[in-house]
């Protein structure tokens, strides 16, 4: 099957893009044709006033991606603004697209009421499902992985693909399905959203000392004030991060340790500690064996097989577009 997906270019990633995408992307190249794109074009629709240096950025993501196990002979990996066919099919999709379509998308009306801290009341953040539409139908996408929040994108790009069929009397695109992947949600480490703008984050490319700096001030069950008062696991973040990373009987020895007060909380965090440095070490060793050189050669790479997709593509939409008979 063919999966195409792409990230935004706006910073360092975190352990919660690693659970919510990158495994899920990992275990995906196993079987199919994978097309990642570093989404620079997007970051735009809601960072335009922000001065990133996206260049920078987008290269620091490829690099995160092959750290977490993006293999590039498996992945095509390239930059969207790498290949202007992106731009050219969203100008013509934006011709076909009925505003209300756009309007009425409830991400957009959700994202309008909650971003304060930013003017997003743009014809770009309007219209960034049609971009999305075209960064997917460009390579005949049969399924794209998301959450249960980017359902309504993925219905208005199929809606899109069969309004430009009917208009234009042709079946050029593949209708994307959606592949609903398990997102599972890791909070920050103060129980808010994880984000770099909360400090809250543990990023991908911590060091062992890093890690545990950021584990060792971090809350657990309020009623553990001694090291001989029982715990709540439930209550506790550390069991949340225990549960994602760490094996059964770790876990089960935590669920037992902190109810029955047989463990201390810094024992607990030294356990979850060890347990994350399972992902993150062999991340590090991968991210150390990867040079600046050697990412300009997988963009360089990836970027003229999608150019070669895209402009394919692009021939058949003109010429459906343009060449009436
Ligand atoms: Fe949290 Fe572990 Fe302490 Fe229990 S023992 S409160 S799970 S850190």
């Amino acid at each position: 099957m063919r999966i195409v997906s792409g990230m935004r270019p706006t910073g360092k990633l975190h352990l919660g893009h690693y659970l919510g995408v990158l495994k899920n992307w990992v275990e995906l190249q196993k079987e199919n044709e994978c097309f990642f794109f570093v989404a620079d074009w997007h970051a735009l629709s809601t960072s335009y006033e922000d001065k990133l240096n996206l260049k920078n950025l987008s290269i620091e993501l490829v690099r995160d991606w092959i750290a977490a196990g993006i293999d590039p002979q498996k992945s095509t990996i390239f930059i969207q603004s790498a290949i202007k066919e992106h731009a050219e099919l969203y100008v013509l999709l934006n011709m076909i697209t009925p505003l209300g379509w756009l309007e009425r998308n409830p991400t957009y009306k959700d994202q309008l009421a909650q971003i304060k801290n930013k003017d997003i009341h743009t014809a770009g953040f309007l219209t960034y499902p049609v971009l999305q539409t075209a960064d997917i139908v460009l390579y005949d996408a049969q399924a794209v992985p998301i959450g249960e929040d980017q359902k309504p994108h993925l219905e208005i790009a199929r809606e899109i693909v069969r309004r430009f069929h009917h208009l234009f009397e042709c079946e050029i695109f593949t209708e994307p399905k959606e592949l609903l992947s398990p997102t599972p949600r890791l909070l920050g480490l103060d129980g808010r959203k994880m984000s770099k703008s909360y400090n809250n984050a543990i990023f991908l490319s911590d060091t062992p000392e890093e890690v545990w700096s950021k584990l060792r001030v971090a809350k657990t069950d309020p009623q553990r004030v001694k090291r001989t008062d029982p715990g709540n696991p439930e209550v506790c973040l550390i069991y949340d991060y225990h549960k994602a990373f760490s094996d059964e009987e770790t876990i089960q020895k935590v669920e037992e340790g902190c109810r029955s007060a047989g463990i201390g909380c810094v024992e607990c965090k030294k356990w979850c500690a060890a347990s994350i440095e399972k992902v993150l070490e062999p991340m590090r060793e991968r991210r150390e064996s990867v040079s600046n050189e050697d990412i300009a050669i997988i963009l360089q790479k990836g970027e003229q097989k999608a150019k070669q997709e895209a402009a394919k593509k692009m021939q058949a939409v003109n010429k459906a577009i343009f060449e009436v008979s």
